[in-house]
């Protein structure tokens, strides 16, 4: 007990530094500690109920947490993002310690946290373990850099399944073995028939088993109207406590931390649940695809990073939703919209991920060569769209799905960036990111760079999508319905010369061959200024870098 008060103290105070815990515990009991075995808690791992913490001998075995700075410097994240991460990792490793663990924490600011392989190395080397226990890695890189060293150090590494998930890998693996074509519907409706998740004697609940023609609804001249306010977590002292390391430690990372309000203990993310399910849930559906000025959250969840950090398990998540559709609280359609995205979508993505790396990190099936515009770390461009998505990123670390999809991602796609550019930056600059889910939405649904394998066709549209989703363009210099002049909209210009591009690969394609039958309308000469005002674009964007 003695130990767990110092170890919360300690994280509360930015004191904790080094095996706290082993250097408070009697020598006999640190010997007893040095023949058990090692767990590993990963920072996206803070699941009470994981495998690697349910198989723990709370009497030998030592609970392993790290910070590490190369974490946060790999890729440039953003400060809210770091903050939360560190913030619900403290927080866990107080938990831990209150229930009993005996915790190793390495934080940020010490000398072996420069990376993930010196911090891991030191502690395994110092405590003398020869067995490494864990819940498998989220990401294809962690995890084999963990496999290399306890290869370098000589131990035995015992991998976990994760059951945080609701398809096992093995599950996926076997669903798409001798598949010619992964379409997503399937694979949900395999899950929902296989979980009885909406499913009413045999069918889908409401009739239908999507209901994606409620779901595109936007705001109309009127606006949103009056919106329901997020639940507000104060920083306590750990929290706070990490922002001044953070800002201390990363002084040059993008975003900012003012008004930093995310869930960072399961407690929190609750109460965010909570109060999802109350007061945003029965508009989300209709909703999901509409942005509006200044207004970043709408009827979102905003549950994504609880749910990446395990704080929360999909199972739970998915019922509170089901059980309020039950109970006549919300409608199917936001229900089962809802259902979509985390029983479809985000086990998709993971099947998809980890089937398909590392080999899917090298794809640019669409040759995309261009550089990421500088703008997209400072959000300093005259078009009203990029400047309010990527302004709102780099404040709350936030942006919804359409927002990612089409404002952000589908400029970079029809301005050819370079996948990997656009991948670095998606996976910095949201409180949500890890590579498991960002990446098979960067590659495959925002930019096309997978050739196919996740999405059907290329998103590709030009300013007047992002006209009839928002009131963007009302504020913008720009006309979405111009491709050339000088007030023509660039997302229109570089539309039709996406289009151009690509049109010997998809004038035939099955489902693409309908958008581009349209450029048959234009004439050589409007053909021309195109690509004439597309070409000016790139060499201007390309100049600002
Ligand atoms: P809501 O709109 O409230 O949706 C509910 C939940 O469904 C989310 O919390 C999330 O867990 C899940 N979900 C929704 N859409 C998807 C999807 N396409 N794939 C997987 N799960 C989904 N999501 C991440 O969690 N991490 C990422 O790093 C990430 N990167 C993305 C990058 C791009 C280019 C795109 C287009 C999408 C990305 N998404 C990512 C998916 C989605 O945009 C976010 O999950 C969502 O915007 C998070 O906000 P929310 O929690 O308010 O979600
Ligand atoms: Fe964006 Fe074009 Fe609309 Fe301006 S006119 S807000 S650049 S879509």
């Amino acid at each position: 007990m003695r130990e767990t008060i110092l170890l919360a103290q300690a994280l509360a105070q930015g004191l904790a530094s080094g095996p706290l815990l082993l250097r408070t515990l009697p020598a006999k009991q640190e010997k007893v500690m040095r023949t058990g075995r090692l767990i590993l808690v990963l920072g996206d791992q803070l699941d009470h109920r994981s495998p690697a913490l349910l198989s723990a001998d709370k009497a030998k075995d030592i609970v392993a947490m790290l910070e590490v700075r190369n974490e946060s410097q790999r890729v440039w994240s953003h400060k809210a993002r770091t903050v939360l991460f560190l913030s619900a990792m403290r927080h866990f490793a107080e938990w831990l310690a209150t229930n009993g663990f005996r915790v190793e924490y390495t934080r940020i600011d010490e000398a072996s946290a420069g990376s993930f392989s010196t911090a891991l190395e030191s502690l395994i080397r110092k405590l003398g373990v020869t067995e490494l226990v864990m819940t498998e890695a989220g990401e294809h890189g962690v995890q084999d850099e963990i496999s290399a060293v306890c290869r370098t150090c000589n131990i035995e590494l015992n991998l976990l399944p994760d059951s945080h998930f609701l398809c096992s890998l093995d599950e996926f693996r076997q669903w798409r073995k001798g598949r010619k074509r992964l379409v997503m519907e399937h694979f949900y409706r395999h899950m929902r028939q296989r979980l009885g998740i909406l499913m009413e004697d045999g069918k889908p609940a409401g009739g239908n088993w999507n209901f994606d023609r409620d779901n595109r609804k936007h705001f109309g001249k009127q606006g949103p109207g009056l919106l329901p306010d997020w639940p507000e977590f104060e920083p306590d002292a750990i929290t706070q406590q990490v922002m001044q390391d953070v800002t201390g430690i990363l002084p040059d990372n993008p975003g900012e931390l003012v008004g930093f309000n995310w869930p960072v203990t399961r407690d929190q993310a609750l109460v965010q649940l909570e109060d999802f399910i109350v007061n945003r849930l029965p508009a989300f559906g209709p909703f999901q695809d509409a942005m509006w000025q200044d207004e970043a959250f709408l009827y979102h969840s905003g549950l994504a990073s609880s749910l990446n950090l395990k704080l929360l398990s999909p199972r739970e998540v998915i019922d509170r939703a089901v059980a309020a559709y039950e109970r006549g609280d919300a409608p199917i359609s936001s229900v089962e919209g809802f259902v979509r995205q985390l029983l479809g979508w985000r086990e998709y993505v993971r099947g998809l991920y980890w089937t398909e790396m590392p080999d899917y990190l090298d794809s640019n099936d669409l040759d995309a060569d261009a550089p990421l515009p500088a703008f997209y770390w400072n959000g300093k461009t005259d078009m009203a769209c990029l400047e309010q998505v990527i302004g709102q990123t780099l404040k709350y670390g936030y942006a919804h799905h359409i927002q990612r999809l089409m404002v952000t991602g589908l400029f970079a796609m029809l301005l050819g960036v370079r996948p990997r550019e656009i991948h670095e930056w998606y996976l910095a600059v949201y409180v949500d990111a890890v590579e498991w889910v960002e990446l098979p939405n960067t590659f495959g649904m925002s930019q096309y760079a997978d050739g196919g394998l996740l999405a059907s066709k290329p998103y590709a549209a030009s300013g007047r999508y992002i006209q009839r989703m928002s009131n963007y363009c009302a504020g913008c210099r720009f006309r979405p319905d111009q491709s050339t002049g000088d007030k023509a909209c660039p997302f229109t210009t570089l539309y039709w010369d996406f289009l151009m591009r690509h049109e010997k690969r998809f004038a035939d394609h099955p489902r693409a061959a309908m958008q581009w039958r349209m450029l048959k309308r234009l004439d050589a000469g409007k053909r021309k200024a195109i690509r004439a005002r597309a070409a000016e674009l790139k060499g201007l964007f390309a100049d600002q870098q």
